[in-house]
């Protein structure tokens, strides 16, 4: 049986940190999707096709990666996706409440889908999308923090 696991979240835009998790997961499991949300109440820089189609080449040398997109219920989705596993990146302390909250009723709402968390590298657990979002807004180099592809879409979406 094939172990496929969803990495969920706004990717609004892909960080160096994001990629660093989905990297982590793809050794671990023979599928991982990258499920992009459509967080419509988030007011996202990008849309949601943009944010699916950044994530997707950044991971194209990831053969066993995927991208998609979902709208509503995460563990409704990752049944479909037939996937037993969410994956989430924990960078901080900070992270853990919100985080621990989420996975606990995720299994309220399905027993049989775990959560499990992953630690970026050291030099990336003060990345976080917003910050990203801002530095570039500001004219700052996010050339260390995005992949290529992503720098490129943010100086053409927020003209810098
Ligand atoms: P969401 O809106 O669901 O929090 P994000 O795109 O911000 O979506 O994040 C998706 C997941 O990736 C979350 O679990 C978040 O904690 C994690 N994450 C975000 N940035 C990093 C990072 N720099 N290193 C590791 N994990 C991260």
């Amino acid at each position: 049986m094939k172990r496929t696991a969803i990495y969920p979240g706004s990717f609004d835009p892909l960080t160096n940190g994001h990629l660093d998790v989905i990297q982590r997961a793809a050794k671990l499991f023979d599928r991982v999707v990258v499920a992009v949300a459509v967080n419509e109440s988030k007011h996202p820089l990008f849309t949601l096709a943009e944010r699916v189609a950044l994530v997707n080449k950044a991971v194209a040398h990831l053969p066993n990666v995927e991208t998609d997109s979902f709208n509503g219920l995460l563990v409704e989705y990752a049944e479909a996706r037939k996937a037993g596993t969410i994956v989430r990146g924990l960078r901080a302390v900070s992270d853990f409440e919100f985080e621990f909250q989420l996975a606990l009723m995720n299994r309220k709402l399905d027993e049989n889908i775990e959560t499990i968390f992953m630690m970026p590298k050291d030099t990336y657990t003060f990345l976080s999308s917003r910050i990203v979002k801002e530095i570039a807004r500001l004219g700052g180099n996010v050339s260390s923090f995005v992949p290529p592809n992503v720098q490129v879409a943010l100086k053409k979406k927020l003209k810098v």
